[in-house]
């Protein structure tokens, strides 16, 4: 068992060593999402945002879709980036403070990063892009536009809030990638890939992130409790698929019970997809305003009246939940199948 405990005086965490050496090894065989919905909300977002940004963004469309996974890679390679990508919220317990500093004041770092810092991520994230878009550097908005992205889809994962991330502290290990990815990949063809939102100004970014994290945490007991009902009707062997993997034994669920999972939890991963859509375009026109929105023009170049017909059919596309059928999904086009895009 993970054990915390939260020393008053100090108000500092305590992590026991088995705890920290599973996190690392599990953070990197779970991933987030997985391409193809981290590639999808990138995309999506793209077509909420307002006349005077769409273009930059569409034109830079191919970047900020395939770059949209790069964060989970750099887990590999960066100790700092994993914490990122979470908050275990039970670790924090109630009350906890909204802002960096506060919480860095409370919890010191070290706590942080171990239980997770995704919604403080986010608010950074947020002050670099606004801060790329004051300074119209190109190179960085499309950076941290799509970092940001990255972030916030993570966020709004139910999985990714909770200590219990893989269903490992109820006995229903693998839940983390079936939720994200399994899911998803077998069920997007029947998504709703549209949406009426369109980006608005937030006025207190930190309040609605935070909302919206608790929002997903909310989820989190019943995608627990439909997997525990789906399991009623599957034998063990109909519910795992159980493979080699570097000489050890691994086991995923199955093919089959991933979809009956997914019936069971009706709109859940579409709904929380649609979230992190309307979410990202949020902060990205927030970013812009913030900045003194200005004029993109200068870092959009040509932008042809093909491409403007183009832009606003793609817009017309997604707001009748057709670009799936018109093969316009950049996360399922073939130039981005077979590899992870690096
Ligand atoms: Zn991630």
């Amino acid at each position: 068992m993970f054990t915390f405990v939260f020393q008053p005086k100090s108000m500092r965490f305590f992590l026991s060593l088995s705890r920290s050496s599973v996190l690392v090894v599990l953070l990197l065989l779970t991933g987030s999402w997985g391409f193809l919905v981290h590639r999808t909300i990138n995309q999506l977002s793209i077509y909420e945002l307002p006349g005077a940004m769409g273009p930059f963004f569409y034109k830079n469309m191919d970047y900020l879709v395939y770059q949209s996974p790069r964060p989970d890679l750099r887990r590999n390679t960066d100790m700092a980036e994993a914490p990122r990508h979470f908050i275990d919220l039970e670790l924090y317990g109630n009350d906890i403070p909204t802002a960096w500093p506060d919480a860095a004041k409370r919890y010191g770092m070290d706590s942080l990063q171990k239980a997770g810092i995704v919604p403080y991520h986010i608010l950074w994230m947020k002050q670099r892009l606004t801060a790329a878009f004051s300074g119209l550097d190109k190179d960085s908005i499309l950076f941290y536009a799509a970092d940001l992205g990255h972030y916030i889809a993570d966020a709004m994962v139910p999985l990714h809030t909770t200590e219990n991330y893989d269903g490992q502290l109820t006995n229903q290990k693998g839940l983390h990638s079936l939720w994200e990815s399994m899911v998803p990949e077998l069920e997007i063809v029947n998504y709703q890939l549209s949406s009426s939102h369109r980006a608005v100004y937030l006025k207190n970014p930190e309040k609605v992130i935070w909302k919206s994290v608790r929002a997903a945490a909310a989820l989190v007991p019943d995608l627990l409790q439909k997997e525990r009902e789906v399991s009623a009707s599957f034998t063990t062997e109909q519910k795992y698929r159980v493979q080699m993997r570097n000489g050890k034994e691994s086991r995923s669920y199955t093919t089959a019970f991933a979809k009956a999972y997914a019936a069971r939890l009706g709109n859940t991963v579409n709904q929380q997809l649609l979230v992190a859509t309307d979410l990202l375009a949020d902060f990205w026109y927030t970013c812009w305003v913030d900045a003194g929105k200005p004029d993109l023009t200068a870092i959009t170049g040509t932008f042809t009246e093909a491409d403007q017909a183009q832009y606003q059919r793609e817009i017309g596309l997604f707001s009748g939940n057709q670009l799936l059928p018109a093969n316009l999904l950049q996360a399922r086009s073939p130039k981005y199948q077979g590899g992870n895009g690096y």
